[in-house]
């Protein structure tokens, strides 16, 4: 058994930030930072489009922020957690700054803001077309030098550990698979503190990489733990268009700020006729709108026009979004950009307070594994790294007033069941129900949904959760299925939230409501 002051379970923008703050103000305090593989292997490594923040240098208001976060949020966000983050967020830029991360500024030495979809402002700060790998850089190497986190990369959280008493439930700490030493550790930690990012792969395109598979929300929801808004999961309108492929390439927001129109199979500007704000609306609307024209077409994707574009800056800002299409042969001052929507973000999660704090005791959630009600039913834009690194420090706040008075537990279980092999491929068997897990969220959970498709899915997810049963009673566990089975739970909780939904709002959309 392992003794861990802290436990955060990942090490995207808000296990590492969290990590940090704790580490600076206790500096005898052990903490653990676990990833389930590459440290560097998260949904922020990806993020392209920047952070939204009104800084005391902006040209800009704290309420403007807060309105375009409602309208976006279709005014379902938790008002006051809105003004929490937008007023914070400020102070959170610094933190980051203050580490290192490096925000792009114009030739007079001023932070370049951005804009992307559903801001009425300029407010983005970004590093080129690459900022979440800056941020994730910059903060592990903080955490790297820091000597009392440990980081432990091919670390796979299997299950939380809570206390006996069903009265008054808190998390003691996790099992956690090490990949490399091949066994199951029992940590006990004081605090646990859930970071472990997005859901994407419950779909077949996405923009997420291949650890975004819930795994935190899953853990949550088995111990009982408060999970709410799975149904919101928002898509993006812009992800390149690809055959095949892993990852879905994404397209930024910020392409389409900097003046990228959108047009369908015969070069015709369309978004004008679902929205005053055109290319700019926020992205459900855009979403629907690509979709839309996609089903009348006789091609599977729509195009962005950037050839307007070409006087030299866009590559210069957009230097990774430049690439990648040359890479695929596109000459972007001709070919416009073949995209689609693909599964990108998820609104809901583990339900947590403005403090951070879970509904057991001794357990956080921060990122996008967790629902604050910020985003209301659909994030906008560079929303979600700010609500991140606010909430980092929102749940480093609330520790400060209890830590010293938290000891750990001395009765718990060391003790794990099943064996858990290493094993990191997915066999057949199993690589066949993943993807057909994947195709039937793709094809009956996606941007638009009915009634009917609600019904198939639930029905055929229930008969890939019961063949998945019997393929584990056969074998041993691996990290890949343990994986699967998180997967499920995050189908499941998706449909049922759905079935639930009376009302289309932002990113949920019925077409029978
Ligand atoms: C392509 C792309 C572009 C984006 N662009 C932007 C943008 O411009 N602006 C913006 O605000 N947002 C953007 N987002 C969203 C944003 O990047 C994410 O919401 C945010 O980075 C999530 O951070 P996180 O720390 O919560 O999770 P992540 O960064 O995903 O980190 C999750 C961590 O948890 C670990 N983990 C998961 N499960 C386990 C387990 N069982 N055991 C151990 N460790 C585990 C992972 O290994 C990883 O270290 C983008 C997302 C994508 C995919």
């Amino acid at each position: 058994m392992i003794k861990r002051d802290f436990l955060i379970i990942g090490a995207g923008i808000a296990g590492l930030s969290y990590s940090i703050k704790v580490a600076l103000k206790w500096p005898d305090a052990n903490i653990l930072v676990i990833s389930k593989e590459g440290l560097e292997n998260s949904n922020t490594q990806y993020a392209q489009g920047g952070i939204a923040g009104v800084l005391p240098c902006s040209n800009d208001a704290i309420n403007r922020h807060v309105e375009d976060t409602l309208i976006a949020g279709d005014h379902q966000n938790d008002q006051k957690t809105v003004n929490m983050v937008v007023t914070e967020a400020s102070e959170s830029i610094d933190d980051l700054i203050n580490w290192g991360v490096d925000f792009d500024k114009n030739i007079t030495g001023k932070y370049d803001f951005g804009l992307e979809g559903g801001h009425s402002k300029h407010r983005v700060l970004h590093h080129k077309d690459f900022t979440g790998k800056e941020i994730q850089e910059k903060l592990l190497k903080q955490a790297r030098d820091l000597k009392n986190i440990e980081l432990c990369n091919h670390h796979f959280a299997l299950e939380l550990i809570t206390n006996k008493d069903k009265e008054d439930p808190r998390v003691i700490g996790a099992y956690i698979f090490d990949s490399k030493n091949e066994k199951v550790e029992t940590v006990v930690s004081k605090i646990v503190f859930l970071a472990t990012g997005g859901i994407g792969q419950v779909y077949k395109t996405t923009t997420n990489p291949n650890v975004a598979t819930g795994d935190g929300i899953a853990l949550a929801y088995r111990i009982g733990a408060n999970i709410e808004g799975m149904e919101l999961v928002q898509f993006h309108p812009t992800a390149l268009f690809a055959e095949s492929g892993d990852r879905a390439f994404l397209i930024s927001e910020a392409v389409r700020g900097a003046g990228a129109i959108l047009r369908n199979e015969f070069g015709e500007a369309y978004m004008e006729k679902y929205d005053d704000r055109k290319d700019l609306a926020p992205r459900d609307i855009v979403a629907r709108a690509n979709l839309n024209e996609i089903q009348s077409s006789t091609i599977p994707f729509v195009y962005l026009d950037v050839t307007h574009l070409q006087d030299g800056k866009f590559e210069d800002h957009f230097p990774v979004i430049s690439a990648k299409c040359k890479e695929l042969g596109l000459d972007l001052k001709t070919d416009f950009i073949p995209v689609a929507p693909a599964a990108h973000y998820l609104c809901g999660g583990i339900s947590v307070n403005r403090r951070g704090k879970t509904s057991h005791k001794g357990m956080y959630a921060c990122g996008e594994c967790s629902s604050t009600g910020l985003h209301g039913t659909n994030r906008l834009a560079s929303n979600s790294l700010l609500e991140a690194v606010v909430y980092a420090n929102q749940s480093y706040k609330s520790v400060l007033k209890v830590y010293d008075s938290i000891d750990f537990e001395e009765n718990v279980d060391d003790f794990w069941h099943p064996v858990v092999k290493k094993n990191l491929s997915l066999d057949l068997p199993l690589a066949e129900l993943r993807k057909k897990l994947q195709w039937l969220m793709s094809s009956y959970m996606a941007v638009e949904k009915t009634n009917e498709s609600l019904i198939i899915a639930d029905k055929e997810v229930e008969l890939i959760s019961k063949k998945f049963e019997q393929l584990i009673k056969e074998k041993s566990y691996t990290i890949k299925s343990l994986e699967f089975r998180n997967l499920l739970s995050i189908a499941q909780l998706i449909i049922e939230h759905s079935l639930i939904r009376v009302k289309n709002s932002g990113v949920f959309f019925n077409k029978d409501l």
